[in-house]
């Protein structure tokens, strides 16, 4: 199975970050108990933690074990960092280069993806287009996202075929992480239009600020793989501080961790619940 085959057949997939055990754990134990794929991803930084290396091969090993998931390298940032996913073999790559000119973006992504699939014919490669502002934490302002930062559908157009990527990160409106201020919006024709002119699979980044109705309308509309991370930061890092807090005498990782991975599982799947 690959992830567009998934996609064909699910119609869209969830993609969940990792960089710790208590993670990977949960989400592997939905796949299994669920029979759900999901793609699971990490950052250069998540990456960086957890180390490349060992993280594919935890989850080699998770796949051996009739664990459903693919591994992603969340929006590599550079042609270094993504160049060592793909010799890893991990499943796909999320080649951000966004943050140079379409042009530049145009021609780099269109250098690796050509360089990758000669590599690895099967690697994923998703490109990004347009600018996704914000991080993945609960950030306590506001964040404007103005015309420029959206993806234009008649250049998403252009960079899909130029650069042969097999997905497309778009900026409609989505924000990474989750704003106490500002309540995402999402530009739905917009995605309708980009999936018209694409005929790609479109990618949200950020799901985690965005109602789930709003989650369900942007899959009608076009989006096939959403990316929900700061939701389950949150509930990892709230659930640790209650644990801690209800068992000052316990000085037994598993048994404070094994709470954590029993909460993010919950979340993982009232996320997932939703459809499957
Ligand atoms: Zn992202």
């Amino acid at each position: 199975m690959n992830i567009k085959e998934i996609i064909k057949k699910q119609k869209y997939i969830f993609h969940f970050n990792v960089s710790t055990l208590e993670q990977i754990l949960s989400y592997c134990q939905i796949t299994r108990e669920k029979n759900v794929w999901l793609c699971l991803g990490a950052s250069e930084k998540e990456r960086n933690y957890l180390g490349s290396e060992r993280l594919k091969k935890i989850i080699d090993f998770e796949r051996e074990k009739g664990a459903k998931v693919f591994l992603n390298a969340d929006h590599c940032k550079s042609k270094e960092s993504a160049q060592e996913a793909l010799s890893l073999g991990y499943d796909s790559i999320t080649f951000d280069m966004s943050h140079f000119s379409f042009e530049e973006n145009l021609r780099i992504t269109k250098d690796f993806v050509e360089y990758a699939k000669e590599k690895n014919k099967d690697i994923f490669i998703e490109g990004e287009l347009g600018n996704i502002k914000g991080k993945s934490e609960v950030i306590k302002e506001s964040i404007n996202i103005e015309e420029e930062d959206l993806t234009d559908p008649y250049k998403a157009k252009i960079f899909v075929e130029e650069t042969k990527v097999d997905a497309l990160a778009i900026s409609v409106g989505n924000l990474h992480g989750i704003s106490t201020i500002t309540k995402p919006n999402l530009d739905f024709e917009r995605i309708k239009k980009i999936k018209e002119l694409t005929q790609t699979i479109l990618v949200l980044h950020g799901g985690s600020g965005i109602a789930s109705q709003d989650i369900k309308k942007s899959i009608d509309c076009g989006i096939n793989i959403v990316h929900i991370n700061t939701e389950l930061r949150i509930c990892w890092r709230e659930t640790l501080e209650k644990v801690l807090q209800e068992n000052p005498a316990s000085y037994s990782p598993y048994e404070i961790l094994n709470q954590v991975v029993i909460s993010l599982k919950n979340k993982a799947l009232q996320i997932i619940d939703f459809n499957f």
